[in-house]
């Protein structure tokens, strides 16, 4: 088996015991393996492995990996901030959206969906630790963009996503964690079919599964430590 293969197997067996402890299936949980800065080869031998979801955070530098692995059936988030002269690429090229944080960038994405292909999967990031240069809604302010979203034609809201500070402190990670869940189920209470929490990372994974994540994205488990930029 590669590296890549192994590390995988490690991450899976991970989202599996947490899973359990958390008295949650598994099944109700998929690995988004994030691939930023990473190339082209390193997601066919994900592929090979079996991985199918890849994040991506950079819009030029994805689209040349799209454009190289289009032989392959990936599927493929966009999870960095969104640029307003990105949405286009952004709502060619991906099946998902996971950092949509202004009405005006998901008005954007709605335009330039083409009418051939599925909504574009959308969440709204929030910025639960209320740092001012993170991306993301201040908690709260995911109603209104919310509202915003599920009037948008070729979009679909499917929930909320989120990137905690790194903290050590296992409590800290849970209770960022369970604001994140608690703001989503504020959502559906309002009507919105909302069923993905988009939250965990290498470092927070098992906090994450422990307070109701769907999708948890995972790089350096997988793929190894990334140069810095
Ligand atoms: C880079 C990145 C990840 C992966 O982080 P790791 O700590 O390498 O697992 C997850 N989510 C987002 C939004 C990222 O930008």
């Amino acid at each position: 088996m590669t590296t890549i293969a192994l590390s995988l197997q490690a991450v899976r067996a991970r989202i599996e015991r947490a899973a359990q402890a958390a008295g949650r299936s598994a099944a109700g949980i998929s690995l988004l393996a994030v691939s930023k800065t990473f190339p082209a080869s390193y997601i066919e031998d994900a592929f090979s492995a079996g991985q199918r979801a890849f994040g991506e955070s950079y819009a030029q530098e994805a689209v040349k990996k799209i454009t190289s692995l289009s032989h392959l059936p990936v599927d493929w988030h966009f999870i960095g901030p969104i640029q307003s002269n990105k949405t286009a690429l952004i709502a060619e090229r991906f099946a998902w959206a996971h950092s949509v944080d202004r009405a005006r960038i998901a008005a954007r994405l709605a335009a330039a969906r083409p009418a051939a292909l599925p909504p574009l999967n959308v969440c709204i990031q929030v910025n639960l630790s209320g740092e001012g240069s993170k991306s993301g809604v201040t908690p709260g302010e995911e109603r209104e963009l919310a509202r915003t979203i599920s009037q948008l034609p070729r979009l679909r809201l499917r929930g909320l996503m989120a990137i905690p500070e790194p903290t050590p402190d296992v409590a800290l990670q849970r209770r960022r964690f369970a604001l994140l869940r608690e703001l989503n189920e504020g959502l559906a209470t309002e009507g919105h079919a909302v069923d993905t929490l988009s939250m965990g990372m290498s470092d927070d994974l098992e906090s994450a599964v422990a307070e109701g994540a769907t999708i948890v994205r995972v790089g350096t488990a997988i793929f190894g430590a990334r140069e810095t930029l």
